[in-house]
């Protein structure tokens, strides 16, 4: 037997494929991260963060943000559309903006902006509440500040209360009705607004997102649309007010020839549009850089076939090659990129509760006198190794089925069922070792893995921690901390804490191929098991729900220092939502929930049921549970 390497598990778990240089396997089996681009030699040993939050006392499940990482972030994209500019000798400069919507976590907003001050790297707003946050957040006055999304008249009044405050916001108009609502307004306030025109556009992206553009598009404008508004800008003389052309044709663009076409669109309907007279100054280009969440740098709708220099490169040169061709000095560029920025940035540790397996059903099957005769055929079939497989499965498949039709017509009993069930998962996990994977196996055979593997029980909850695994089919790494300098023995599927059979994930990171099941190292009594749940940075940190009333995580927010011991400490530990507090989101009243579970102990107290003590215990007990966490204890 060949020794089980780092190597073979970097070749399982991909962990480099998809960690774009913040994630890697140690020598010593552990998870390593790199979160600072500029310091690739200073690393952060993930059981060693483990470590300290249980130190601290802090429950699991915990969200684990690296600030660092989202610096890095930050800087790459701005970098490389810098030096990309530079080479290309392209004449506008790049000035881009964080869309909230990805994660309006207060804290990773404030380390965007910081980290983005030197680029002036603004923020995008898509709803009025998020406007007040970017108000209240965005205080450069040369970022920008754009507002997509539909708009009413407190939205635009607040928009035109940030102009008043000297800041560049970008107004940008997704329907005609949006302009003459702000019209009259900027007139009454006496505020010039800056105004941006979202194009419907032609061109169609793949995956998840492809409605975004094309006719049928929920937002932008078409073309008569667009030539509208610049006739009616014109009539009120504010086409000096028209400064920034928009577009955004879907999130996770997984084939950069889709982004090419949509740049020519774009720039060419920019550099028409300036020719016509409208004195644009911005191009903004949406968001939709992708992440290459399973690691295959592939147009599979979980991953990407380009890298971020190619991105820009593509973006910088295309534009350049129309405005150039059109006579049409070249436009400032603005992205909206919040996934690559964020993706990375955060993940989910947890520990593993529990195992489920159906082979763990073990019963007493020896015969017994008078048994039912599909009994004794499960029985011999057990022992029947010379038959084909396919063959000597569907026998026992049969049994099987047969066994529980004669249960239901009560000439089975339960002894029996339960024997067969236990010779059933005996026979179908002796099938299964005894196939030859490298050789062709029948296709119903090719079932057995996943139906033989066990289901390892997380302490999270998928509708909290990572909804798009389950609304939308997307991939997420998940991998042991440490270990993996162990060969993984146990081919498992990762089950959630929630009551709902949807809680599980359902696609694994396996190789370069997705597969149902995944291994993992078998479970040692009394030694936590701890699994991360990566790339959940973007939208799966702020999309959860109150499924089963999990309520948010508790998050520890870690920061890379070479002074400290292991070259990071921990910033901050924001607890996760307590029991009573989701609770009352749902309109209960649990000084009231309290006090009728108090008078009923009480009531047994009077009763001399229980003893007075006791009762006082049981009253705190119900009590600190209602403050306590919603998660598993263990
Ligand atoms: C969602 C959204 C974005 C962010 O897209 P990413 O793919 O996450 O970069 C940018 N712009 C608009 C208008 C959006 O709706």
């Amino acid at each position: 037997m060949p020794t089980w390497t780092i190597e073979d598990a970097e070749e399982l778990y991909g962990v480099r494929r998809w960690g774009a240089g913040y994630f890697s396997i140690g020598d010593n089996g552990n998870i390593q991260i790199a979160p600072n681009h500029r310091l690739p030699d200073v690393t952060i040993d993930m059981q060693e963060v483990v470590d300290e939050i249980i130190a601290e006392g802090i429950q699991f499940p915990a969200v684990i943000r690296f600030h660092d990482i989202l610096r890095s972030q930050v800087e790459i994209l701005n970098e490389t559309f810098a030096d990309t500019i530079e080479k290309a000798d392209y004449q506008g400069r790049y000035t881009g903006v964080f869309p909230i919507k990805v994660n309006q976590m207060r804290e990773v907003v404030e380390e965007i902006m910081d980290a983005g001050e030197p680029y002036d790297y603004g923020l995008e707003a898509g709803s009025k509440p998020e406007l007040m946050a970017v108000l209240a957040y965005n205080d450069n006055p040369n970022a920008l500040t754009v507002l997509n999304g539909y708009k009413d008249e407190d939205y635009l009044t607040l928009a035109l209360l940030g102009r008043q405050l000297g800041r560049k916001m970008i107004i940008v108009i997704e329907k005609y009705s949006e302009l003459e609502m702000l019209i009259p307004l900027a007139k009454k306030l006496g505020v010039e607004p800056m105004i941006g025109l979202r194009s419907k556009m032609m061109v169609r992206s793949l995956g998840k997102w492809a409605s975004s553009s094309g006719d049928g598009a929920k937002f932008g404008l078409s073309i008569t649309e667009i030539l509208n508004i610049i006739e009616r800008l014109k009539q009120e003389d504010m086409l000096h007010c028209a400064k920034l052309l928009h577009f955004h044709i879907g999130s996770q663009l997984s084939d950069i020839r889709k982004i090419k076409e949509a740049v020519s669109e774009a720039a060419r309907l920019y550099a028409k549009l300036v020719q016509l007279g409208v004195p644009l100054e911005y191009l903004d280009i949406g968001g939709g850089l992708g992440i290459d969440y399973d690691g295959t740098s592939s147009t599979t709708d979980s991953s990407r076939n380009y890298s971020t220099e190619e991105y820009v490169a593509d973006v910088v040169y295309g534009v350049k090659q129309i405005c150039d061709l059109e006579k049409v000095a070249h436009p400032n560029l603005v992205s909206e990129s919040g996934r690559a920025i964020t993706a990375h940035h955060s993940c989910v540790v947890t520990n593993i509760v529990g195992e489920i397996k159906n082979t763990g059903k073990q019963f007493d099957t020896s015969a017994s006198e008078g048994e039912h005769i599909i009994v004794t055929n499960m029985r011999e079939l057990t022992t029947a190794n010379d038959l084909h497989p396919q063959e000597r499965y569907n026998d026992a498949a049969g049994f099987k089925e047969n066994a529980y039709e004669a249960f239901k017509l009560g000439i089975l009993s339960l002894e029996e069922i339960a024997k067969i069930d236990t010779m059933y998962w005996q026979i179908l996990s002796e099938i299964q070792k005894s196939l030859d994977h490298d050789s062709f196996v029948f296709q119903e055979l090719e079932k057995l893995d996943d139906m033989l593997a066990s289901q390892y029980l997380c302490n999270f909850s998928i509708f909290q921690s990572a909804a798009d695994t389950w609304a939308i089919g997307q991939v997420l790494p998940i991998v042991p901390i440490s270990r993996l300098d162990e060969k993984p023995e146990v081919r498992c599927s990762i089950v959630d804490i929630t009551c709902d059979s949807d809680g599980k994930l359902r696609k694994y990171i396996e190789g370069t191929e997705l597969s149902d099941n995944i291994p993992m190292h078998a479970l040692h009594k009394d030694q936590p098991y701890h699994v991360g749940l990566f790339l959940t940075g973007a939208y799966q940190d702020v999309m959860g729900d109150m499924h089963n009333l999990f309520g948010r995580l508790t998050e520890v927010h870690v920061y890379c220092h070479d002074d400290e011991p292991g070259d990071f400490y921990i910033e901050e530990v924001v607890p996760g939502t307590a029991a009573e507090k989701v609770l009352e989101t749902m309109q209960y009243n649990t000084d009231y929930m309290a006090k009728t579970v108090k008078k009923s102990i009480d009531r047994l107290v009077r009763k001399g049921q229980i003893a007075p003590r006791e009762g006082v215990k049981w009253t705190d007990y119900y009590e600190k549970c209602l403050a306590g966490s919603t998660y598993l204890k263990v």
